[in-house]
């Protein structure tokens, strides 16, 4: 593939996460995904400031790490860029990032009584562990926006080795190594939040041991599980149209 069509290709799988991620109730208004420059680790591309569920090419923006647009074109950008840029900066691994506030995540961020534990085999790929980033602890009372690199990098190391962090009071940020495993893994960190609300109602959940998330996120993020659900969801998107 030229290296003119391996960006246009990027492009085009940037705009069908949009939309899958917005058919699927992770994003609304708000809430973004971008994935690393095929061409440069140090970039990435995100669109501009507006809902995933309608976002197109021509909408897709190139930044540095650092949240600088190489060429604006008088688009806005999203104001929480940081929040990618520090974990593409600390995570080369990671090559794709959503950021989202699905309703039922987040009731996880703020209740310390309840963390988010995976309870189904197709959301272990959640982890082990979900760490709870509070951006009061370092940076005080403000409106809660990710929109400094020192609040992103503070985020990321709340993240960790991991792919997912929720950040109190407001969502979430989720990692991947490719587009199809970061949204995979944002839908599914969704459906874990719905499901082990009904355990909890039913009490005393059993949740996957670490062996058994182990395990099944060996599953779920192989070529195989991730193409058959992205097929799925960009059928049910319409992204054949977009
Ligand atoms: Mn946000």
């Amino acid at each position: 593939m030229s290296t003119a069509g391996d960006l246009a290709a990027t492009i085009r799988e940037l705009v069908h996460a949009n939309r899958i991620l917005a058919h699927e109730g992770v994003v609304d208004a708000f809430g973004h995904v971008s994935v690393r420059h095929p061409h440069d680790p140090q970039r990435y591309l995100l669109s501009r400031s507006r809902s995933p569920a309608i976002v197109t090419a021509p909408d897709i923006m190139e930044f540095t790490l650092e949240g600088e647009a190489v060429d604006a074109g008088g688009r806005r950008p999203y104001a929480e860029r940081p929040i990618h840029g520090a974990v593409y900066e600390m995570r080369p691994d990671v090559n794709a990032v959503v950021h989202n506030h699905a309703y039922e995540v987040v009731p996880f961020s703020v209740s310390a009584a309840s963390p988010l534990r995976a309870v189904t085999h197709v959301s272990a790929v959640i982890g082990a562990a979900v760490p709870v980033w509070d951006i009061r602890t370092r940076f005080g009372d403000t409106n809660l926006l990710v929109v400094t690199m020192a609040q992103g990098r503070d985020l990321a190391a709340t993240l960790g080795g991991g792919r997912v962090a929720l950040m109190r009071g407001h969502g979430c940020v989720v990692a991947g190594r490719t587009l199809r495993e970061a949204v995979n893994t944002a839908i599914y960190l969704r459906v874990n939040a719905i499901l082990q609300q009904q355990a909890l109602q039913l009490g005393e959940p059993q949740y996957l041991s670490p062996g058994e998330i182990e395990r099944c996120t060996e599953l779920q993020l192989s070529a195989f599980a991730l193409d058959r659900a992205w097929e799925y969801w960009a059928a049910r998107a319409g992204c054949e149209n977009v």
